[in-house]
């Protein structure tokens, strides 16, 4: 099984769909540990990547995640636009030239997407941050060589919902929410939970 253009193209809009759908829960979220605009900084930013898409869905896949991660680094301020801007931008640059997949490559993708925000933000595991979901899902992914994509995926989901809750109980100790010390734990952290969406989408449009 692999994964085709097409269906990065319907990732990208599947989750502008739900960041559309979630942004306040993710703004609430953001409320409570942050300054309240972590889903309006999302859904702005894929609502641009969605205006953008047409002039780059003939490319191939490598193009179009670059060109998604140039759209968020310059639509989202924040500390969220320049990380996920980073995500796309790094992620696409193994899939330069591919028009598709294998489960492989994904997760190479997905791994340099997340080290580049590594890099950028550094986070590390158990900083109550997007890393956590991300670190889930690429753990997962790595575990189970030899699987198939469907059966890789769906565990790496539930990976990923699994990192997402971890940070409830989470210190936070990078962005925003580090200022609250103590006080940020019992809150799950807003970008954990737009990983696990961003994520999520990419499993429904691969699973079919
Ligand atoms: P801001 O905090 O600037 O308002 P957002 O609300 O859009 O930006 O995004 C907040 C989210 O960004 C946090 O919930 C956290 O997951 C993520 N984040 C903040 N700093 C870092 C960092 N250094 N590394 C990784 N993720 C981070
Ligand atoms: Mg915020
Ligand atoms: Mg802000």
């Amino acid at each position: 099984m692999i994964v085709t253009k097409q269906q990065i193209v319907k990732w990208l809009e599947t989750a502008a769909d739900i960041f559309a759908r979630q942004e306040n829960f993710l703004t609430e979220l953001d409320r409570k540990i942050g300054d309240a605009d972590h889903g309006l900084n999302m859904n702005r930013g894929f609502r641009k990547v969605m205006e953008k898409l047409p002039a780059v869905a003939d490319k191939d896949i490598g193009s179009i995640l670059k060109a998604t991660g140039m759209t968020l680094l310059s639509s989202i301020g924040g500390a969220s636009g320049p990380l996920y801007g980073t995500f796309f931008i790094r992620a696409a640059s193994s899939v330069m030239g591919k028009e598709e997949l294998t489960l492989e490559e994904l997760v190479t993708m997905l791994d340099d997407g997340v080290k580049g925000v590594q890099l950028r933000g550094k986070a590390v595991a158990g900083d109550k941050t997007m890393v956590d979901t991300w670190l889930a899902v690429i753990n997962s992914l790595r575990q189970q060589p030899g699987s198939g994509m469907d059966l890789a995926l769906e565990h790496a989901a539930q990976a990923a919902e699994q990192g997402m809750k971890a940070t409830i109980e989470m210190q936070a100790r990078k962005g925003r929410a580090s200022y609250l010390g103590e006080r940020s734990i019992g809150h799950q952290d807003p970008g954990a939970t737009s990983s696990y969406f961003l994520f999520t989408a990419l499993c429904d449009n691969v699973l079919l």
